[in-house]
């Protein structure tokens, strides 16, 4: 099997077309759009495969350039069930201007869709192709964005419990911290003692010290973990934030590939680490943090991407968690996991399993 072709397309869909009709995000990032590239990668035999990167309202235009420029004509021609080979040469072939950023975006989108093509010539689910270790997995949701009213929060909150998720995220890290002091304590008064409650600082407390101080003034709460609570880089401040307040410390969605990684699982910041499969490059890469993390007895719990972390983490040993965002993925995918009593399970059809709803293709397509 060949690989003769790669089509790219553009998405991007604004978030006001969505539940609370407004821009959401967190303290350091505003979502005004959700912005997809998309590439379909075909085969001689007839088998395709469809892959693709998120951002948010800025960069996809770069990562179909990346892919346009020099990735096609690293792919081309080449075994699509050789993704090791080509994730190397994909690699070495944008190694001098990349390593992180939009190439790492773009390698995961040619990534993301040679494993649909690995699926689907082996008649096999991604979970089961990437040798399975379960058939669900526990879900939290991710509710709590910053543009949210503690009304609007409170009612997302309660709307995730009853849906039977597992646990539920709100995001932190306000300039006065008696501002997430009253968004925290209603959301707790709302989901009762027994909901599991998480709460993403999102890099906003710039500091280790900043970030110690108000995770104490939060931890009467009930926290179940804290996330990302100084800049993603300062994986000593991290360090120092686990060690001197004793709470439960995750982070790691911003680390690029096995490079970035390695500080956190190695130095051991993070109680869980979150790998995001875009920065990550893709499935192949992401396996192999996951195998690195497993090595030091670390959870596993990725950033978001639930539609493919699915199946990626049913296949994953040391996952804790599948994180689901329902104000978006849900208005973007046709077959997104459905969660049933907290638990997500993975497409049964080979490949990834995973398409984009037609009315999103015909209306928010860029030219
Ligand atoms: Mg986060």
């Amino acid at each position: 099997m060949r690989i003769i072709d790669i089509q790219t397309q553009i998405v991007s869909v604004p978030t006001d077309i969505f539940k609370f009709k407004r821009p959401l995000g967190n303290i350091t990032r505003k979502h005004a759009s959700r912005d997809y590239l998309v590439v379909h990668v075909q085969t001689d035999d007839g088998i395709s495969g469809m892959g693709y990167c998120f951002t948010i309202g800025q960069g996809t235009r770069a990562m179909r350039a990346i892919v346009e420029h020099d990735l096609k004509k690293i792919v081309l021609g080449r075994d699509p069930l050789m993704i090791r080979e080509i994730w190397e040469a994909m690699w070495e072939g944008t190694n001098y201007f990349g390593r992180q950023g939009a190439s790492q975006f773009a390698i995961c989108a040619i990534d993301v869709a040679l494993w649909d093509i690995a699926g689907k010539a082996a008649g096999l689910p991604l979970y089961k192709l990437l040798g399975g270790r379960r058939r669900e997995v526990r879900t939290y949701a991710t509710v709590g964005f910053i543009s949210l009213t503690i009304r609007e929060l409170q009612q997302a909150a309660e709307d995730a419990v009853k849906r039977g998720f597992q646990g539920v995220k709100i995001v932190v890290g306000h300039p006065e911290v008696k501002t997430d002091v009253r968004r925290v304590k209603a959301v707790r008064k709302t989901i009762g003692d027994d909901t599991i409650l998480m709460v993403d600082a999102n890099q906003a407390w710039k500091t280790a010290r900043r970030g110690i101080d108000c995770i104490l003034e939060l931890a009467e709460f009930g926290i179940y973990w804290f996330e990302e609570p100084v800049p993603a880089d300062d994986v000593e401040g991290i360090l120092e934030v686990l060690q001197s307040t004793g709470q439960r410390i995750v982070g790691g969605e911003n680390a690029y590939t096995r490079i970035q990684a390695r500080p956190f699982i190695e130095r051991r910041a993070v109680h869980v680490f979150q790998p995001d499969l875009y920065r990550m490059g893709g499935i192949t890469e992401m396996m192999d943090v996951v195998a690195m993390a497993r090595g030091f007895n670390i959870e596993i719990a990725p950033h978001h991407v639930p539609e493919i972390n699915v199946s990626t983490m049913c296949a994953a040993p040391n996952c804790s968690w599948l994180e689901h965002v329902p104000l978006f993925q849900e208005d973007i995918f046709d077959n997104c996991p459905t969660v049933k009593k907290g638990m997500a399970r993975p497409p049964e059809e080979p490949g990834h399993g995973v398409r984009f709803r037609q009315n999103i293709l015909d209306e928010y397509l860029v030219p």
